[in-house]
């Protein structure tokens, strides 16, 4: 990775500093635990970057593994996705991937030694009595008549639960730990419930699956992680993480540390809610490029490297906080404006008919402005092309640096041009600009010393290919859509409007999801999913400013 992507220090990286100074740790192993029920968001790629980047800068190691113990909600696509964004975003797992339903054999032993110590037994309470008796912040919970049984009655009755003798909700295994507790997560947590589902990865073996809390400690300890880095709703499960590894028999004490988690204007991170608007097809699937997730963005024509950027640029801190969404668009901007192409394509197109151009000729045009090393392509000049409609007008004031009625404008790596006459259509609509070109001007000046402002972009019309043109926006209307109390009713509906475009021939080529700029207009690139040659579909993943600034500020 680039020094420009080497990551500053912050609290977690101080405590490793200081845990490798100490002895306490002679390496690092970190890991990237999702739970297989959704795509990955943009949030998980700071988690990513954070336990998969931190291996990298300490020569540790990082798994990746599946926390895959509700698999009511799961599912192997899923999984899929996972380790392909993953790879994506430019990381790689040690070793194996993990599953924590490989450790279903280990987790029910290590339950069964809870059990022995007299530290778990089976609760015959509804769900809606293990609620009630939880008690509240303010008031505290009371003991399940079934807390006393004896050890041999338990470990009679987690078996039953284990060989299917009991319905769902009609028996679950909960640690023994104290009622009283001023941490909710304390009293008496469930670690075990009956569930008649298939997993994705072990079919029919279980009817009973170990919960979060019970499963996360001990996968990370099996697996030999130091640092359990996740977000801040787990701090008050920190006592129950360090609670069953000091009960249990097992060689490695991990940590457990919390950072917050990355909020982002305009956009929501709930799986659920996201799940929510692939389901009701608010969106078209979870990689629509308007959806914050990885394969989303990927789709709209962010790079890796401007995602890796982003997650540096905001660092990792305990304090709560949203960051704009211009903050995430500036990196794929930065991006794209050094490494991207340059093309012309028009948007809204009026036909211009140059009606001194004799021949049809192939212009050589420079890929970037800066860039030599980035070459050039072919652009056929014809005399009929396409120009943005909203690049000319019949009389304008001299702010108007583009095409008017009876006036010279520069067409960008070609000629200057003058319009002399138009038509219009019955409704006065117009339909053609009539012009001549000088001949003279093709990369340089006028000859007798007059000035041409504007430049403006074009295509050929006979030569040009048309495309449908996908200008993205922002999916949500208000900059927290995530506290509405109907966040769906906030979805911009202009959050994608479709142009009937023209390009110039040599996009054709271009490799889907690699960035362009369509000179003037912003940067585009090639649907990964819906384009075919036939069919040309670009994305726009950026607009060349950020337009939204203006308005924030209003
Ligand atoms: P859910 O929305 O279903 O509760 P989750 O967002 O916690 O799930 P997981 O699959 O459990 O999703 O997340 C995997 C890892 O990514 C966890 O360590 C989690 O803390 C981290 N993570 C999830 N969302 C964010 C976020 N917005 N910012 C930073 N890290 C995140
Ligand atoms: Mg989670």
């Amino acid at each position: 990775m680039s020094e420009a992507e080497a990551r500053p220090s912050n609290f977690i990286r101080q405590i490793i500093d200081k845990d490798l100074a100490d002895g306490k740790h002679t390496g690092i192993h970190t890991r990237f635990p999702p739970e297989p029920n959704g795509y990955l968001h943009i949030g998980h790629a700071k988690s990513i970057c954070l336990n998969f980047g931190l291996a990298q800068d300490y020569q540790g190691q990082c798994n990746l593994r599946f926390d895959d113990t509700n698999p009511a909600k799961e599912d192997i696509e899923y999984v899929e996705s996972i380790k392909e964004d993953v790879n994506w975003l430019g990381f790689k797992w040690d070793g194996d991937i993990c599953y924590s339903s490989n450790y279903f054999d280990a987790l029910y032993g290590y339950a069964v030694e809870l059990i022995e110590k007299g530290l778990a037994y089976v609760d015959e309470l509804t769900p809606d009595e293990i609620r009630e008796y939880r008690g509240s912040l303010k008031e505290p919970g009371k003991n399940s008549p079934y807390r006393d049984r004896s050890v041999e009655e338990n470990l009679a009755l987690f078996e039953k639960m284990r060989a299917g003798g009991f319905e769902e909700g009609k028996a679950c295994l909960r640690a023994k730990i104290d009622m009283a507790s001023s941490f909710i997560v304390m009293r008496d947590p469930v670690i075990y419930r009956v569930r008649f589902i298939e997993h994705h990865q072990t079919g029919n073996q279980w009817c009973i699956y170990p919960m979060y809390d019970f499963t996360h400690c001990i996968s990370d300890a099996l697996e030999g992680i130091t640092h359990s880095l996740c977000t801040l709703e787990f701090q008050d499960n920190r006592r129950l993480y360090d609670w069953v590894l000091e009960n249990i028999t097992i060689d490695c004490q991990p940590h457990q540390y919390e950072f917050s988690r990355l909020n982002l204007e305009y956009t929501v991170m709930s799986k659920r809610k996201l799940n929510q608007l692939v389901t009701e097809k608010l969106v078209n699937g979870w990689d629509d490029p308007r959806m914050p997730t990885i394969s989303g963005l990927r789709r709209r024509g962010f790079t890796p490297g401007s995602i890796r950027e982003f997650c540096s640029r905001i660092g990792v801190t305990k304090q709560e906080n949203m960051i704009e969404f211009g903050s995430l668009e500036a990196c794929i901007r930065e991006d794209l404006n050094e490494n991207a192409p340059r093309a012309m394509a028009v948007l809204d197109p009026v036909k211009v008919i140059i009606e001194n151009v004799e021949n049809d000729e192939t212009l050589t045009i420079a890929n970037h402005p800066n860039k030599p090393e980035m070459g050039s392509r072919e652009v056929p000049f014809t005399r009929e092309i396409f120009i943005e409609a909203d690049d000319f007008r019949e009389e304008a004031n001299k702010k108007y640096k583009r095409l008017v009625l009876g006036k010279e404008v520069r067409l960008r790596g070609a000629y200057v041009i003058q319009a002399n006459r138009i038509e219009k259509d019955s409704d006065g609509n117009i339909t053609t600009i009539f012009c001549s070109y000088d001949p003279e001007t093709l990369g340089k000046n006028p000859a007798d010393g007059r000035k041409v402002k504007g430049v403006i972009h074009w295509v050929s019309a006979t030569k040009g290919i048309t495309a449908d043109i996908r200008l993205y926006d922002r999916l949500f209307t208000v900059p927290n859509p995530g506290a509405a109390d109907d966040f769906a009713a906030t979805i911009n509906p202009d959050s994608l409007v479709v142009k009937k475009g023209v390009v110039e021939p040599s996009l054709v080529d271009a490799e889907a999801g690699a960035g362009i700029q369509f000179e003037r207009t912003g940067y585009f690139c090639i649907d990964a999913k819906d384009s075919s040659k036939e069919n040309l579909v670009f994305n726009r993943t950026v607009g060349l400013r950020d337009t939204w600034a203006k308005i924030d500020d209003q």
